[in-house]
């Protein structure tokens, strides 16, 4: 499968989450919410002005999966979901604002000025995880696309099998090493916490599902 390159701008800015010693690694799963709730909000929207689409409020919510036994934290939503294009063009690039803002405000080398003023995204991911896999079906697309990467060399999409529209973000858990500890992302109290600090006033209800020990 042939691995795709991301922007240089974005490269940058991943690698810089990749090698982040930002101590605040935890507001991944605020970007992660967000766009969760973003994407919930754009069928949302949609609803309002398409007579053929119904928004029943107990379908639309949030899901955070953690599995210990695979080290994988997964965000779902039951969004509107990404076209194959989609993935490509909003996974493999930096939001234009953010990337303007990247470029006027930002030249320490540790990333804080970053992380600090703006959402950084969905990179954010990279704090805590070595491979990311987005798993999506598009309310109108052909069907569901697998986006995937682990850092600064690439990525790759192929299509795959999903049953319901939405996304699943899934993070595979960095190994703790002697410095840091990244085993606590998957523990249930510790999202718990992340959560009820960034993430209250989503209006989507956040289930949680936590496996393994
Ligand atoms: P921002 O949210 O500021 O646009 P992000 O880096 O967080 O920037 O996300 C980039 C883009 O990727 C979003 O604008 C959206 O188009 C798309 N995206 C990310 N996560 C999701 C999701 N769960 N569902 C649908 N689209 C998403
Ligand atoms: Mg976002």
């Amino acid at each position: 499968m042939e691995k795709k390159q991301f922007q240089a701008e974005s490269k940058r800015l991943l690698e810089m989450m990749i090698n982040s010693i930002y101590t605040q690694k935890e507001i991944f799963l605020r970007e992660l919410i967000s766009n969760a709730s973003d994407a919930i909000d754009k069928i949302y929207y949609k609803a309002l002005t398409d007579e053929s689409l119904v928004f029943d409020k107990d379908s639309y919510y949030i899901k955070v999966i953690a599995d210990k036994k695979n080290r994988t934290l997964t965000i779902r939503d039951t969004g509107i979901g990404m076209t194959k294009e989609e993935l490509e063009n909003h996974l493999g690039v930096i939001a234009k604002s953010g990337s303007l803002a990247f470029k006027k405000e930002n030249e320490t080398k540790d990333g804080h000025a970053i992380i600090g003023q703006f959402g950084v995204g969905f990179y954010s991911a990279f704090m805590v995880a070595d491979v990311v896999t987005v798993i999506s079906k598009a309310l109108n697309g052909d069907g569901a696309y697998k986006w995937e990467s682990s850092g600064a060399d690439g990525y790759t999409i192929e299509p795959c099998e999903k049953e319901t529209v939405g996304t699943d973000v899934i993070l595979k858990i960095k190994e703790n090493t002697e410095e840091e500890s990244f085993d606590e992302f998957l523990e249930e109290y510790r999202l718990r916490a992340i959560i009820k600090k960034y993430s209250d006033f989503i209006r989507y209800p956040i289930k949680m599902d936590v496996t393994g020990r």
